[in-house]
């Protein structure tokens, strides 16, 4: 349903989409997540036709959104992340407003009365939409992308400023219009993915790091094993003994320090649960065991982690158990994901060789 082939955006000296290519399939809920500036907004800009790009395509339903942007358009809802609201119009108005702008030529009380049961604002429909709360402000802006039934519906950050029931009910929504609709959403936030998206595109200064299943990424974030663990007894030892574990990929002495118990990072090897060894080699030795919080991943660690995945799954197809998804991989995706992954592995190695001071 949507293709885009080799996006380069450049702002002056500054390339904020770096030949970037993916694609969104009929009904498909997609998630592109990045950090702040990976390029998301820019992305989408650039599909829905607000901005034009430097190099490259990009097609809804094979209409060129370059070459026939009007075309293309029609296929599109969009909320942006400041959705185009008019806070003097009512609900009412506004969206009769948009139902003429979009020339749009379903029946227009029955279809604008569908969108308002769809997104729960009949309740408000009358009312000046600068008195709107936050969330409902954003249910009207998806009721404008919805009127005229797009094929395509794209969401730049649909949550950001909402409490957590208003996100709840958000992506609830998201999740239902993907069943009639094809889907893009961007966002910041790993869970919001997670919780909506059938398929994650990772963003990271404009290029793509991984384009993967939800449950793909999922897996490689339940395999995250790091935990920080508090520990009395005396520093040195502890963190050899934590070293010579078996299953034990990585282990540092953090300078925190409480009393006689020091915090020490300790990664597992990858499918190894560690905690009851760790418990039970830390009562032998008779050091106790006051803290152990297991730690999240941030986005670095989930593109570690899928990149690694993805070697793994090229050594398979070298083996000849190729993979469809493995080899949809670009070089560049593969020489970012593995830059990301030797940076990390240099920063490990140094703070390894740090041998901490023996404090006991
Ligand atoms: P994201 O949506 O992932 O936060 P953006 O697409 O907004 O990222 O921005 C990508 C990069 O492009 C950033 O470095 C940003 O500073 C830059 N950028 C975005 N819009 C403009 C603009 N209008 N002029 C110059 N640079 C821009």
């Amino acid at each position: 349903m949507i293709r885009i082939e080799h996006l380069v955006k450049n702002y002056g000296a500054n390339c904020a989409v770096d030949d970037i290519s993916f694609e969104v399939g009929e009904g498909e809920i997609v998630g592109l997540l990045g950090p702040n500036g990976a390029g998301k907004s820019t992305t989408m800009n650039i599909l829905t036709g607000y901005l034009s790009s430097t190099s490259g395509k990009a097609t809804v339903a094979g209409i060129d959104i370059l070459s026939d942007p009007l075309g293309a358009k029609k296929l599109i809802g969009y909320l942006p992340e400041q959705p185009p609201l008019y806070l003097d119009m009512t609900v009412e108005e506004y969206l009769n407003f948009n139902y003429e702008l979009k020339g749009c030529k379903l029946d227009r009380v029955p279809h604008l009365e569908q969108i308002c049961d769809t997104v729960r604002i009949r309740d408000v429909y009358r009312r000046v939409i600068r008195n709107l709360s936050k969330g409902y402000r954003q249910r009207v802006g998806i009721a404008q992308a919805l009127v005229g039934n797009p094929k395509v519906i794209i969401f730049d950050e649909p949550t950001v400023g909402l409490d957590p029931k208003q996100i709840i009910e958000i992506r609830n929504l998201i999740r239902s219009l993907g069943k009639e609709h094809t889907v893009i959403l961007s966002t910041h936030i790993l869970q919001e993915v997670q919780a909506v998206c059938d398929r994650i595109v990772i963003i990271n200064k404009g290029k793509i790091v991984a384009n993967e299943k939800t449950e793909n990424i999922s897996n490689a974030v339940e395999q995250s094993r790091r935990f920080n663990a508090r520990i009395c007894g005396p520093q040195k030892e502890v963190l050899a003994a934590l070293r010579g574990m078996s299953g034990v990929a990585y282990a540092e002495a953090l300078a925190e320090r409480d009393g006689d118990a020091f915090t020490y990072t300790v990664e597992s090897e990858r499918g190894v649960d560690i905690r009851k060894k760790l418990f039970y080699l830390l009562a032998e030795r008779g050091w106790a065991l006051v803290g152990l919080e297991s730690l999240g991943m941030n986005l670095e660690d989930i593109f570690i982690s899928v990149v690694d995945q993805s070697e793994e799954k090229k050594t398979r197809a070298a083996r000849g158990e190729r993979r469809r998804r493995g080899a949809d991989r670009t070089s560049a995706e593969r020489e970012i994901g593995a830059g990301l992954y030797e940076d990390a592995k240099r920063q490990r190695e140094e703070a390894a060789a740090r041998e901490p001071d023996d404090e006991e």
